[in-house]
């Protein structure tokens, strides 16, 4: 049985991986010269399995003014005529319930829990190198009002089975003794200790190659994807700039442009490009070897090998990937001020990519209205995390198996 996945950034890979273990004849299509190569290139790189909340929640409501009119904002939403972004945000806002919200949670931390399952098997059985650490997510605060709401949720998802430890600021400093020289105020933390981090990018080009050796998937790079050819309930081709290519069966994991391919044959998905950033430096001695949440900033820190990545903000951009220099220096002066001893003279790699959104929070994962055409999208801020749960969760569905963890939540249904 044939199948083509469309794109190969975390997603995709890690379906094709999936579906060529399962003995499924793979081929993957992306426009670009490898896998991984835009947003899952340098992203936070923290696997946040126990990083539940979603965006839209009701602390955001209160916020949401002041964000509006500051370029610094960790999220900046700035009205403009772009209808499927109007669409997109009163949905957002619908979901800041606290109801929404709970459910939204618990959907995304049960698919959450089942990827650190998935990747920890993926790990052991692949041996791949990524600069893969288990060493879990040090969330730390510098206000008692986000303090006291990060306890609040802890307490909600530990009644499903994700645990965080709390911490005083000391406890904090054991944990990360490269905090000890922070310009900041630390009040306290938590330590998600069953979270891991690595490198979104090196895992991407080392599966694929797995793929590749191993069960003989082909990828086809530099190949755009122009559009589906249906024909009654069926995808009959995909029409690429290197002419029309078959299977039996595909994939949609596009990521943020999923909607560009879907829109024109029937299928309305409500995924919009939330643009974030990210800089890379040289690590040293004085930056953390712990992959840290600044919950106060809503910046994340991770040491991959020799390097530090620092990653945040949310912008509402159109598709629009190009770095906006004045987005990115919040980003540099957060992390100065956390780690002044970090070498900041070092020209520092720059980066701006679209994370595929939903409004809810959760992925669209499973069958979509046609009966040969599957989807893996829409993972937000959460695909580095959600990749390996959310492609064997896939696989199941296209083998006509239930899947280990209830999809409620997480499939094109609850849109229609
Ligand atoms: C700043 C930032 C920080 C983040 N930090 C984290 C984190 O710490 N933890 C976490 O879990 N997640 C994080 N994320 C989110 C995560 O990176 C994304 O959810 C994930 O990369 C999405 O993967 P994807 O495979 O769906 O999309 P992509 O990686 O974008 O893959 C889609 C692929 O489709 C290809 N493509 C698109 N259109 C076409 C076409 N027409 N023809 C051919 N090919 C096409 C693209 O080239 C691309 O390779 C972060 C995101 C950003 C932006």
């Amino acid at each position: 049985m044939k199948i083509i996945v469309l794109g190969s950034g975390l997603l995709g890979v890690t379906t094709a991986y999936e579906l060529a273990k399962r003995g499924y004849e793979v081929t993957v299509i992306d426009r670009q010269p490898e896998s991984g190569a835009e947003t899952s290139y340098a992203n936070g790189g923290q696997l946040s399995y126990s990083h539940a909340e979603p965006w839209a929640n009701p602390s955001v409501l209160s916020k949401l003014p002041q964000w509006m009119f500051r370029d610094d904002a960790p999220l900046v939403f700035k009205p403009r005529a772009d209808w499927p972004m109007i669409k997109w945000g009163v949905s957002f806002l619908r979901n800041c319930t606290s109801t929404r919200a709970n459910i939204n949670c618990v959907n995304i931390l049960r698919l959450g829990m089942y990827s650190k399952r998935k990747m920890e098997e993926l790990v052991k059985d692949t041996s791949l190198s990524f600069d893969y650490s288990t060493k879990g997510v040090l969330h730390i605060f510098g206000s008692e009002a986000d303090f006291s709401h990060a306890k609040k949720h802890n307490e909600f998802q530990q009644k499903f089975g994700c645990d965080e430890k709390v911490l005083t600021r000391e406890e904090v400093l054991a944990i990360e003794p490269a905090l000890a020289y922070t310009k900041r105020t630390i009040i306290g933390g938590m330590h998600a200790h069953m979270d891991a981090s690595g490198d979104a990018h090196m895992y991407c080009n080392a599966l694929a190659k797995l793929c590749t050796e191993k069960y003989g998937v082909k990828f086809e790079y530099g190949v755009s994807i122009r559009r589906l050819r249906t024909e009654g309930q069926n995808i009959t081709a995909v029409v690429t700039s290197k002419g029309e290519m078959t299977a039996d069966m595909y994939v949609m994991s596009l990521g943020s442009y999923s909607p560009l391919l879907l829109d024109p044959i029937g299928i309305k998905l409500p995924i919009y490009p939330m643009k974030g950033y990210s800089i890379t430096i040289e690590a040293n001695d004085f930056c953390p070897s712990v992959s840290l949440t600044d919950g106060t900033h809503k910046i994340v820190y991770s040491r991959l090998g020799n390097r530090l990545r620092v990653a945040g903000t949310a912008e509402f951009a159109g598709h629009d990937s190009t770095i906006n220099e004045k987005r990115i220096e919040p980003i540099v002066r957060a992390a100065k001020e956390l780690f002044p001893g970090a070498h900041w003279s070092q020209d520092i790699k720059k980066w701006a990519c679209l994370r595929p959104s939903t409004p809810d929070g959760p992925p669209i994962m499973g069958i979509s209205t046609y009966l040969n055409l599957f989807l893996n999208t829409g993972h937000g801020t959460l695909g580095w995390t959600q990749a390996a749960g959310s492609a064997a969760v896939v696989a199941d569905v296209i083998e006509g198996r239930t899947p280990e963890i209830m999809m409620q939540g997480m499939t094109m249904e609850r849109y229609l």
